[in-house]
């Protein structure tokens, strides 16, 4: 399974945030990220993306500047 950030229908557009520290910032206090002890923070279930969620190990994908909230968030 990949991450499905770029087929979210919320996740349309242009990507306005790219700052690492703010795409961090609102992971932190998103109800959906899980802190985990070996990866840090993770968008729901690593590796197993919902129609909310990506699976993503967020220190990584928030550094990636074309990369997405697959809820639009940033
Ligand atoms: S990527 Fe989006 S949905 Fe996932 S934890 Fe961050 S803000 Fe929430």
């Amino acid at each position: 399974m990949g991450c499905n950030c770029g087929k979210s229908k919320k996740s349309e557009g242009k990507i306005i945030i790219t700052d690492p520290a703010t795409r961090m910032l609102m992971c932190k206090v998103c109800p959906q990220s899980n802190k985990t002890a070996i990866v840090g923070l993770v968008c729901g279930k690593l590796a197993q993306p919902t129609e909310n969620t990506c699976g993503c190990i967020l220190k990584l994908k928030t550094q990636l500047r074309n990369q997405r909230c697959p809820q639009g968030k940033w």
